[in-house]
């Protein structure tokens, strides 16, 4: 896993492009299918349809809605995120998702927060912001200062991926992809957060407090998960977070449409490769055997997650890993003031963030519809819980103290960080591959969008096209 120099990765990479399509025919409308209309399946399916030279027909497969992991909930007529919910101001790919297709930004995500330990709140911010500045100072001092500069640093790293990206360099594996960041990267995925600050003087107090508690809120986990998915967590702590107006399931759907791909509510069962080189797909419920000259995989597929059958290729693959269950439970009523030692309900605060590990949930918030400001409108009281475990009455009756309406969401929702890498491959076999390896470096929906253009350069190269070649960027003038 250690880095070499990222010149001799690229000249590696451009052979291996070469003699992957040196394999192929050069087909004059290849047929792609891609298994997944997430943000990554959607994305990857722009991404294909926009390169010049390639003129693809495309079948996008997908057993459940577009958006996947991107999804909302209807409570008493408004919309709220259940999913992935919250984009980083430097998330390049999906602020230009956004602005293409006149999508607006839902603003005030983050209001007050308190960090709850089980019995009450070590930190909690008041109304003045300039206090709750300086108490946060005076509770963490220089590690909030240190811990500022280092994620701004490592931000401004993997902003290096955009430009990478653009002028046509694609990896097939994960490790380069990061070390196309920077070298340091993949060592962050070998040690744990805990371990990645203390190394730069971090206290304590910090990691087992404010790193704990946003690990927790953001993963379902701990600062015991490896230190890149952690500072992809600290950033999301940022200030500037949004959303997308109307719900951000709004950009798969514009991406599948704006690629004018087929979309089949179907369940892909197997993929078989024919010994002319191309691949049949299997239905659960369908007997047409379709085929492709490139499938590309835009899900999780570890055991726990698919099912699907790689048939009559010459070696096995094998999806290491698990991914974390995280219950996300929408309450539409009172926050128990009372448990959290607050005055009455009003002074209830919008984000309770936990610190301590043995705690039955990880963080509680109060949502706001979709389609409106944060704050804005007379939207009724809906709050966010998310568990490891389902929560029980008892429960629910200790965080609330009414309750109207309770709906329950079980994810799947991001890989368990606990040390166990994927192989990280994301060329299977030439013409196939797998965009989600790169969620054991860290789960987002922008990574989704790099993992979704780094797969699709790598088709295109498999399907003739040569993706350094100016003409076949641009695509990414249209972002
Ligand atoms: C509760 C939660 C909170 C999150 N919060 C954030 C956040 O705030 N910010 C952020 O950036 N990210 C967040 N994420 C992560 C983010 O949502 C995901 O990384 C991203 O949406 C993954 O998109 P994807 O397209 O790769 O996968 P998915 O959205 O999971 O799409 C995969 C699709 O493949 C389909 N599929 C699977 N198997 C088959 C098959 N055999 N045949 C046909 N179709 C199949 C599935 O139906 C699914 O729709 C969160 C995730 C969860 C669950």
């Amino acid at each position: 896993m250690f880095p070499i120099s990222f010149c001799i990765q690229l000249s590696f990479l451009i052979l291996l492009l070469i003699n992957d399509s040196q394999q192929t025919l050069d087909p004059a409308e290849p047929r792609i299918a891609i298994i997944g209309a997430g943000i990554s399946g959607t994305s990857a399916a722009y991404f294909l349809s926009k390169t010049p030279g390639l003129n693809p027909k495309i079948d996008v497969y997908s057993k459940d809605p577009v958006g996947g992991r991107m999804a909302t909930i209807n409570i008493q007529g408004y919309d709220f995120e259940t999913g992935g919910s919250i984009l980083h101001p430097r998330n390049r790919y999906m602020k230009q998702f956004a602005e293409q297709f006149g999508f607006k930004q839902k603003k005030g995500i983050s209001g007050k927060f308190g960090l709850y330990d089980g019995s009450g709140f070590v930190y909690s911010e008041g109304d003045w912001n300039v206090l709750n500045v300086a108490s946060l100072l005076w509770r963490y001092g220089f590690s909030l200062v240190k811990v500022n500069t280092l994620i701004g640093d490592m931000l401004n790293q993997f902003e290096r991926i955009y430009n990478v990206q653009d002028d046509g360099y694609a990896f097939s594996n994960v490790v380069d992809l990061l070390s196309a960041m920077d070298p340091s990267f993949n060592l962050m995925l070998e040690r744990t957060l805990e371990e990645g600050l203390k190394q730069v003087g971090i206290s304590s107090l910090f990691i087992d407090e404010l790193a704990n508690a946003i690990m927790r809120v953001n993963y379902g986990q701990s600062t015991d998960a490896h230190q890149f998915v952690g500072s992809v967590s600290l950033a999301g702590a940022e200030t500037g977070l949004w959303s997308l107006r109307g719900g951000n399931k709004k950009i798969p759907h514009a991406l599948l449409n704006a690629s004018r791909a087929n979309f089949h509510d179907e369940e892909v069962e197997a993929i078989h490769l024919n010994t002319d080189g191309r691949f049949s797909l299997r239905f659960k419920e369908n007997d047409e055997m379709p085929s492709y000259d490139a499938v590309i995989l835009a899900t999780p597929i570890t055991n726990d997650t698919s099912s699907f059958g790689f048939e009559n290729f010459p070696r096995q693959f094998h999806f290491p890993g698990r991914y974390h269950q995280t219950i996300c439970t929408m309450v539409q009523g009172e926050v128990n003031h009372k448990t959290f030692g607050f005055a009455d309900a009003s002074s209830v605060i919008d984000d309770i963030f936990t610190i301590n590990r043995t705690l039955f949930f990880n963080s509680l918030a109060r949502n706001y519809p979709v389609d409106m400001d944060d704050g804005e409108g007379d939207a009724p009281p809906v709050w966010k819980v998310f568990s490891n475990e389902p929560l029980t009455k008892e429960e629910l009756n200790i965080l609330f103290s009414s309750i109207n309406e309770t709906y329950t969401i079980h994810w799947k929702a991001y890989p368990e960080y606990d040390g166990t890498i994927s192989s990280g491959n994301f060329t299977l076999h030439p013409g196939l591959y797998h965009i989600n390896t790169l969620e054991f470096a860290a789960s987002a929906m922008e990574m989704g969008v790099i993992g979704a253009r780094n797969v699709a350069m790598l088709a295109a190269s498999h399907l003739g096209v040569d993706i350094q070649d100016r003409k076949a960027q641009s695509f990414h003038i249209e972002l």
